[in-house]
């Protein structure tokens, strides 16, 4: 089908012809048509990237009247993000229609322009719901003339308790306006908007309901707990072109993660609710860029992101709520693309995946993680790739072509490739040459049982374990359980990353996960134990035998082998650089 046969204006057709959008998705081959003939109400199901804003938006721009400069067609979404994104596509698409305005609303910046937008007269409000409803109550907004009400991401807009203000903005909305709802899933809120505030909708469902978009292909990875941030690593450098996101259940994790990632010459960076409005537009203009790689976010702080060609997202730990899954995989596949959504979970978590299956209406692939050489072959490739596809300018090294020969011409070519790839890949190679198998099984349920039993193995021979010395012990009431509280809580860290524990009478050691160190020794720093001073350091050696000698950890310092990696492998790392 073509859109010249949706029985859209001439004005629009032009604007998105030359947008490059060639023929209608599924969704708007559906809705556009239905929206044109008929007054009603109307649900789309549909995830994020399968075209929903001209769904809706062309059947609202067709039907504007710019003689009337009173708001017309309200269009309400969850994020600020989200609302710049639609009024701007909506903005595209009518730029060929004089007389319309188009108002973004949205929290976290100066009301009183927004308000004199409006007051010029905005036949469009894009509005997030709480400044909306900050308008209504100033009384700067008049939406008596509003024929359609969209409410889009409408389950996101309530799963972050917009519930009261929709039912307030809905309520401010004549009787005989049309509500046009899209939704990624349908759960009972969203079902009872619909009850309460529409009158027999239409329903178009693209794919099944709750279903997620086809083109993504869904992989999970089972790993110890210990071992989730190494496969985090993995899976990255097992795919050297990701663009991607990496979702984290809590801002602390966020912060970790990116943390950690960034000191391993990652191209990556947080997004989350403790940053500022200001540091996270800066975040996303690098990442919509592509400046910027990898983005670890909080579910809330990527909600509305829409930026397309993301290739991967990777939840590091899957949502505490299941039905988040598909929001968080939408973000990958958009615009008819394809996308891979990662899930890595621990031995235990095997049940959630059946869970999320049942929900997309999808079956997950269990995936290995790949071994070293699967990884260094992959990277190798890239690099060779990047060489060949890479359009530089070798004219410019003509000048030192005569002094390169004289000091390379013994060298045959062969010798000559290896010498150059060696140099830029030895590193990795180096990092890489002894790594573990990370792959457990579900039965395997190694250190992320959190009960004492396995807490008691004895993980002192294991390299990925640092063992540390506590200068409390049992003469000052200290026990397990105040060690691990106090540890969690001040950390952050799950229990699952912290190993074996023995308290002694006027001392205790603890083993956690190596990757934690730094974490535990900066966070524990001034703590305090019933007004005893909890001094933590770590002890001379993670394979030392018996109960760890205690040594300061300026002295057992050093480069981790994570540092060492070389900074031509770090440059490789910026996105199609
Ligand atoms: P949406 O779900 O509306 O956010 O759209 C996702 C992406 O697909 C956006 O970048 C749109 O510009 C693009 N898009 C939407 N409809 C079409 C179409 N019919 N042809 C090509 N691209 C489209």
């Amino acid at each position: 089908m073509k859109f010249s046969e949706l029985g859209l204006k001439d004005s629009i057709l032009s604007a998105i012809t030359k947008m490059g959008y060639e023929s209608p998705t599924p969704i708007q081959e559906k809705s556009i048509p239905y929206l044109l003939e008929n007054d009603g109400d109307l649900i789309g199901l549909a995830s994020t990237g399968t075209g929903k804003t001209a769904s809706f938006g062309l059947p609202l721009l067709n039907q504007v009247d710019t003689q009337s400069k009173n708001t017309q067609g309200l269009v309400i979404c969850p994020t600020r993000e989200l609302c710049i994104q639609i009024s701007n596509d909506l903005k595209a698409y009518s730029e060929n229609i004089k007389g319309l305005s188009i108002v973004p609303v949205y929290g976290g910046t100066d009301i009183g322009r927004q308000i004199k937008q409006i007051e010029r007269g905005a036949q469009i409000v894009v509005a997030t719901p709480g400044r909306l409803i900050d308008l209504i109550n100033r009384k700067k907004i008049k939406l008596w003339e509003v024929e359609a009400v969209v409410l889009d991401e409408a389950d996101e807009m309530l799963n972050m308790g917009f519930k009261e203000d929709i039912d307030a903005i809905l309520d401010q909305t004549p009787d005989f306006k049309n509500v046009w709802l899209f939704s990624a899933t349908m759960p009972k809120e969203v079902a009872r908007i619909a009850k309460n505030y529409m009158e027999d909708p239409f329903e178009i469902t693209v794919g099944g309901k709750n279903e997620t978009n086809k083109n993504i292909e869904h992989h999970y990875y089972t790993v110890k707990e210990r071992d989730r941030f190494q496969a985090l690593k993995s899976v990255i450098d097992f795919n050297p072109n990701i663009y991607g996101v990496i979702f984290c259940r809590t801002r602390r994790d966020t912060a970790a993660v990116a943390d950690k990632l960034m000191a391993g010459g990652y191209n990556a960076e947080p997004i989350h609710g403790d940053l500022s409005q200001a540091q996270r537009d800066r975040v996303m203009d690098k990442f919509r860029s592509k400046t910027l790689q990898l983005l670890v976010a909080t579910d809330v702080a990527a909600r509305g992101i829409d930026v397309n060609d993301i290739t991967h997202v990777i939840h590091y730990q899957l949502p505490e709520d299941v039905e988040n899954y598909t929001h968080r995989s939408g973000r990958t596949a958009r615009a008819g693309k394809k996308g891979t959504s990662i899930a890595l979970i621990n031995t235990k978590e095997g049940r959630k995946i059946k869970s999320i299956e049942r929900i997309i209406n999808t079956s997950f692939e269990l995936k290995k993680v790949p071994t070293s050489d699967q990884i260094c072959e992959k990277q190798l490739l890239s690099l060779i790739k990047g060489i060949k596809n890479d359009e530089a300018d070798t004219s410019r090294i003509d000048t030192f072509l005569p002094v390169l020969m004289e000091e390379l011409g013994e060298y045959s070519k062969e010798e000559i490739i290896k010498r150059f790839v060696a140099t830029e890949f030895n590193k990795f190679l180096d990092y890489y040459e002894n790594a573990r198998d990370l792959n457990a099984t579900a039965r395997d349920n190694g250190r992320d049982d959190f009960g004492s039993k396995k807490r008691g193995r004895d993980s002192r021979n294991d390299p990925n374990q640092q063992r540390f010395f506590v200068g409390l012990g049992r003469k000052d009431g200290f026990n397990h359980g105040a060690l691990l509280r106090l540890l969690c809580d001040n950390t952050g860290i799950s229990k699952a990353n912290i190993g074996k524990i023995d308290i002694l009478e006027k001392f205790s050691f603890f083993d956690a996960d190596k990757n934690e160190t730094e974490r535990i020794l900066e966070s524990m720093k001034g703590v305090d134990f019933e007004g005893n001073r909890m001094s933590i350091e770590k002890t001379k050696g993670s394979n030392d035998k018996g109960d760890g000698k205690r040594s300061s950890s300026r002295r057992s310092g050093g480069r981790s082998r994570r540092n060492e990696r070389s900074k031509s492998s770090n440059r490789r790392r910026s996105y199609r650089n």
